[in-house]
């Protein structure tokens, strides 16, 4: 077998450009997520929540506060075939309205699904829709998932952490699953191109969430398209992957990104785990269709 050539390291001071705040499934608010990598010795950071662009403004303005510098994006859930694909989609412009509409019909999915998971759930676990929204931070502003049920599993004591309800009831693969309708990963390029953004595969490599991952084809195919990248330094991805990805992105030159997908207290990585070089985000910054904070 012809091996790869080693991918070269990850960056050891940058950026973070993957983090959720309480917009989504994060625990904590913008403006702790922008104090908090200043606090660390982060060169910027980017608030990324799922589905939506409702945290970018407190964010700025924490950001503008702080005098620290900000990327703005949003993590797209998306399928291709069977796959499901997380893409990150960065310094788009936040008025488009296809963007902001099939945001819009993602988190209607998501809510209609995680209800009916809820009902399934609710018939063995002492949790209801209600205690659920109790856990949600930010009311119809944040975008609702499987972590907020997960966060009531632990409010009522069947859990103790909230990876504890993804690795049983909450999990994938268990009998009260239902997975969100997602736009196809060539409808979510098409519609940040259009609003003039960056977008990036989220954790490509991330075989603990797939079953199957996206294969070097469709990856190909999203090139073609017009991807600008692949996020290759995470958590999730194993070496063998962060080889594989890297060996793609040198092919097709194609931004190489890291994040640490930081959650607060939902999820146990850490802010700046995973980092993207000062180089790479100039370059998204001058793809993208808005200013830097
Ligand atoms: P959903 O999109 O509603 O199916 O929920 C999936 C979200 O749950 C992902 O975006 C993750 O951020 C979060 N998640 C997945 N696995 C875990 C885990 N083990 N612990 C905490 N959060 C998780
Ligand atoms: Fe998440
Ligand atoms: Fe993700
Ligand atoms: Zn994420």
């Amino acid at each position: 077998m012809t091996r790869l050539a080693l991918a070269a390291a990850p960056p050891k001071s940058g950026w973070d450009i993957h983090c959720h705040t309480v917009y989504s499934d994060g625990t904590q608010t913008p403006a702790s997520l922008v104090e908090l990598s200043r606090h660390i010795g982060l060169h910027g950071a980017s608030i990324s929540d799922h589905d939506t662009t409702s945290g970018w403004a407190d964010a700025e303005a924490a950001a503008r506060e702080e005098g620290m510098r900000l990327l703005r994006g949003t993590e797209i859930t998306a399928c291709d075939g069977p796959v499901s694909v997380h893409m990150l989609a960065y310094q788009y412009n936040p008025n488009d309205r296809h963007t902001s509409d099939l945001f819009a019909r993602t988190r209607q999915a998501r809510l209609k699904r995680t209800k009916a998971m809820v009902a399934r759930l609710g018939e063995d676990y002492p949790i209801s829709w209600q205690s659920v929204l109790e856990q949600v931070h930010e009311g119809e502003r944040t975008t609702i998932g499987r972590p907020h049920i997960a966060d009531a599993l632990v409010a009522a004591g069947v859990y103790r952490t909230r990876s504890e309800a993804f690795a049983d009831a909450v999990s994938a693969t268990s009998k009260y699953y239902i997975p969100t309708p997602s736009p196809t990963t060539h409808e979510v390029l098409a519609a940040v191109a259009a609003a003039g953004g960056v977008v990036i595969i989220a954790h490509p490599g991330a075989v603990n969430r797939n079953v199957t991952l996206l294969s070097d084809s469709q990856i190909e195919t999203l090139i073609e398209e017009g991807l600008d990248g692949l996020e290759v330094w995470h958590r999730d991805n194993p070496p063998q992957q962060r080889e594989r990805l890297y060996a793609i992105a040198q092919a097709h030159q194609l931004l190489v990104t890291g994040g640490s997908d930081w959650h607060g207290a939902g999820k146990p990585n850490h802010l700046g785990e995973n980092l993207t070089d000062d180089e790479t985000v100039a370059e998204i910054v001058r793809r993208g269709a808005i200013s830097l904070v």
